[in-house]
């Protein structure tokens, strides 16, 4: 019998793929594998302050927490604009530091097992040369959607084909190298950092280092279910056999560990009160705005949305996270019927328990910027999405979510109080029975994959074979 393996977490500091693989750690150590999760310093007083993260985890005695410097000042923001200097902070300072102590050895506690299998992001391609070097076994975690990844592994082709860079013209144009696409992804529908002008800079750098590196791995693991993402999965497994789709993370989550909806990873305070108001409102009434823990918005743009959400007539959840409007504007300004309006029919805070807010049933649709997360969390709920993309896989998803998924609308490229009141009214009101019979297919579809026998737990159990037999 193999002795029992030890994994090593190390996620991506931002809110999303540090709230799933803190799930992974937990579904891996019910099932007696010893977890060590490794987190920037800044992610891991974050998580403390606002999650209260180690008393919950003190009840696994397999689990252990290790920092390591994200290379950046503490008052540092590390979102919107400056999200990529985290990039040079992590070259710089958590590279060497990371192959020192993997070198070393000293990720295990004295009691513990060595590290057996390592498990990062799968942007963290420095990550694999330390693997190799050290002959441990490593499997990427990916945290964006694996349609974007799909671009992502194709993006040499689409260099090669002269397909990318397009310095931003024609965006309607159909792509022709992404494999199980052809029909519907558009040049405006790559990941953002194929619109600019060439391909020598930071983002795309960091992407085809990323290509290069997943099929070299071990194995991939991915936050989907099978019938999700099939299109591209059939094309995907012939780059990389060994992948394990264990989505909807959160919900294999509730369904093999707790269905307590207060567990919370959260990097920011979350206000629960908005369940209440929410339990004040029709069925299906209310659209739910958010645009994710990076993304940020001009304060042209938030008027925009403003406008619009109050002219569909329909109440709304907004979360305004601290720090994501570019700009500031003069509160006495605002016309008195936004504010009057909004009084009656809308509910506006800084960070809200997401996953309980879109399983709720006055929730009727969801205006999100299409990060994976999200996207993920609102299918499993049934609920249909207005799609304002910004960044990275966000484009993609979007895309998928319109036109392969059918389940929401994207208004990708526009901002315009016209077009969001439209939307809005759409999703709510004028396709909502279309919406409802297309969500709710595909949130069966994701319920039976975790449900037992389910294929996302059958991955999981394979998953779990391999590495202990590894
Ligand atoms: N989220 C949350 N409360 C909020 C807004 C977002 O808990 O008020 C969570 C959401 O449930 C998701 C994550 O933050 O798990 C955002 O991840 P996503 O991949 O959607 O976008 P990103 O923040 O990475 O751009």
């Amino acid at each position: 019998m193999s002795p029992t393996p030890h994994v090593l977490l190390f996620p991506l500091p931002m809110q999303g793929p540090v709230n799933c693989m803190l799930k992974l750690a937990e579904l891996l150590c019910i099932s007696g594998i010893t977890v060590t999760v490794l987190n920037t310093d800044y992610i891991h007083r974050t998580l403390i302050r606002h999650s209260n993260v180690l008393t919950r985890f003190s009840s696994y005695d397999n689990l252990r927490f290790k920092t390591i410097s994200d290379g950046l000042p503490e008052d540092h923001p590390r979102s919107g604009q400056r999200f990529l200097d985290l990039f040079d902070g992590m070259k710089t300072v958590t590279e060497p530091v990371f192959r020192e102590m993997m070198v070393s050895g000293c990720f295990s506690f004295k009691s513990d097992p060595p590290v057996t299998i390592i498990i990062p992001d799968a942007s963290f391609s420095f990550a694999l040369d330390v693997a190799e070097e050290v002959g441990i076994p490593l499997f990427y975690f990916e945290t964006v959607s694996p349609s974007a990844l799909w671009t992502y592994l194709c993006l040499p082709k689409l260099i090669g084909a002269g397909e990318v860079p397009f310095n931003g013209n024609d965006l309607n144009v159909l792509i022709k190298n992404v494999p199980g696409t052809e029909t519907f992804l558009r040049r405006r529908d790559l990941p953002s950092f194929c619109r600019l002008d060439d391909v020598d800079n930071l983002v795309t750098k960091i992407i085809m280092k990323e290509a290069r590196c997943v099929p070299r791995a071990h194995g991939l693991i991915l936050n989907t279910f099978q019938a999700l993402d099939e299109t591209v999965l059939v094309h995907m497994r012939k780059l990389c056999p060994d992948i394990y789709c264990i989505g909807p993370i959160h919900t294999l989550y509730k369904s093999l560990v707790t269905t307590q909806s207060s567990v919370s990873n959260s990097l920011w305070e979350e206000n629960a009160t908005c369940l209440s108001w929410l339990d004040t409102q029709v069925t299906r009434s209310v659209v739910y705005v958010s645009i994710g823990s990076m993304a940020m918005m001009t304060v042209e743009q938030l008027f925009e949305f403003w406008h619009g959400l109050v002219n569909s007539g329909k109440p709304f959840l907004w979360v305004q996270r601290p720090g994501s409007v570019i700009g500031e504007y003069d509160h006495n300004l605002v016309p008195k019927r936004l504010i009057d309006e909004t009084k009656q029919r809308g509910f506006i805070t800084t960070w809200v328990p997401q996953e309980a807010v879109l399983a709720h049933s006055a929730i009727g649709g969801f205006l999100t910027h299409s990060g994976w997360n999200s996207t993920i969390e609102s299918i499993i709920e049934g609920v249909p999405m207005i799609c304002w993309p910004q960044n990275v896989d966000q484009q993609v998803n979007s895309r998928f979510v319109s036109e392969v998924w059918k389940v929401g609308i994207d208004i990708k490229d526009t901002c315009d109080r016209g077009i969001v009141e439209k939307a809005v009214r759409d999703v709510i009101d004028v396709r909502k029975t279309e919406f409802i019979e297309s969500t709710r297919m595909l949130a069966e579809l994701g319920g039976q994959s975790v449900a037992e026998d389910g294929p996302s737990v059958m991955d999981l159990n394979r998953f779990i074979k391999t590495i202990t037999t590894l």
